[in-house]
């Protein structure tokens, strides 16, 4: 039997670039295994195209950010299913000086349209402190990475293309124009393995920068904010009475689970922010597939064109992956080049220095 495509990997990156494939035409078996950590169930699921403290844009904004609510809203109303919410993201200011300097900052006509014009900071004050107000971060938004990746994976059973297991790349049969697999012809293999790619022999040559991050799930009483709070941590209502609260960035001990240190840092944030009693119910704990210069992963493999990656989505897979998914369809089937500052062909030096 011959497919087009092989995805492996079916977190948001795959989720993302198997279903465009799929649109496009193409025949694609997705791939998974659940006995593998997932970075994109344990993600807040979060979009926001200014982040940090100094309410940086976040790469190629402008291109992003309308990609991905028409892509998601487009799955919703194609399957008759919801998992993504735009919300504004309110960030109260800490000070009558970082209020200045946000104002100031926020009137640049490049970061303008990212500001909501009219912000009702009485809404907040019952279970926000913000004595000095606050503004919105539009074009911002919320999705169910979990709900997201049951739907995608759903869809592919119910075609017949999807396979729950271990690809391992020695097991592909790897030539120039396919490669071969469990009796499949493929005409390529694509990825998406979050950050397992570091152990993958095709793609460990890539510079990766894992960054481990854990959230709360916590119960909360009286809290009708529907928006995303924002200040050193950020806080998601996910449904009434639910929120989550989030993140650490660590660059140590990256394996996969919780500690004390985790909750209390992001407790010890929240409870500057909240003025609500909440109870933590659960706790999570992930590893983002980051990459050394903050740029995602996407292209074939310089010397077997039949494989490729599609990763390094860092921080912000749910931005990423719709857009770029649909620049590596293009290149793909239309030949179209790929964004240089996301083609892994800048680090091919690299991949001539490990072999
Ligand atoms: C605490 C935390 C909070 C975060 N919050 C946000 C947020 O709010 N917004 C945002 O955009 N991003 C957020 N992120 C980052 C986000 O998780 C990543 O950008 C994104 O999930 C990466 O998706 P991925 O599909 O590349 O990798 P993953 O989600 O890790 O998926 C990779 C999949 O590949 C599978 N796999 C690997 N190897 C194989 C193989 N050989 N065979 C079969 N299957 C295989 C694994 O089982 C896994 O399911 C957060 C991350 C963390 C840890």
């Amino acid at each position: 039997m011959n497919v087009d495509f092989l995805i492996v990997g079916q977190g948001v990156a795959g989720s993302a670039l198997a279903w465009t494939l799929d649109q496009r035409g193409c025949s694609v078996v997705l791939a998974d295994d659940p006995a593998l950590p997932m970075a994109s169930t344990v993600a807040a699921g979060i979009v926001n195209p200014l982040t940090g403290r100094k309410l940086v844009r976040t790469w190629k904004a402008d291109e992003l950010f309308p990609f991905l609510h028409t892509f998601y809203t487009q799955i919703e109303k194609d399957l008759g299913v919801r998992f993504f919410q735009a919300k504004n993201i309110y960030r109260p200011f800490r000070s009558l000086d970082e209020k200045t300097a946000y104002l100031a900052y926020v009137s640049d006509p490049e970061i303008q349209p990212y500001i909501e014009k009219l912000v009702d900071d009485e809404a907040y004050s019952p279970a926000i402190h913000n004595p000095f107000g606050g503004i919105e971060v539009t074009q911002g938004g919320w999705l169910d990475l979990t709900e997201f990746v049951r739907i995608v994976k759903g869809y592919f059973i119910k075609k017949n293309q999807y396979f729950e297991g271990r690809i391992l790349p020695d097991d592909l049969t790897i030539s120039d124009d396919k490669v071969e697999w469990q009796g499949l012809t493929i005409g390529k293999v694509i990825f998406c393995d979050g950050v397992q790619a570091r152990e993958n022999p095709l793609f460990d040559w890539l510079p990766y920068n894992p960054v481990k991050g854990q959230v709360l799930t916590a119960v909360v009483e009286n809290y009708s904010i529907k928006n995303i709070v924002n200040q050193g941590v950020f806080i998601l209502p996910v449904r009434e009475g639910l929120l989550k609260i989030g993140a650490t960035y660590t660059w140590h001990d990256l394996d996969w689970q919780t500690t004390a240190d985790g909750r209390e840092f992001l407790e010890s944030k929240v409870q500057q922010i909240l003025k609500v009693p909440y109870t933590v119910v659960a706790q999570q704990a992930g590893i983002r597939p980051s990459t050394k210069d903050r740029r995602p992963f996407v292209g074939l493999h310089p010397m077997h064109p039949s494989v490729g990656i599609f990763g390094g989505m860092g921080t912000k897979g749910v931005s990423l992956a719709p857009y770029l998914a649909e620049q590596f369809a293009r290149h793909l089937l239309d030949g179209e080049d790929l964004e240089p500052e996301a083609n892994i062909s800048r680090c091919v030096s690299l991949l001539s220095r490990s072999e």
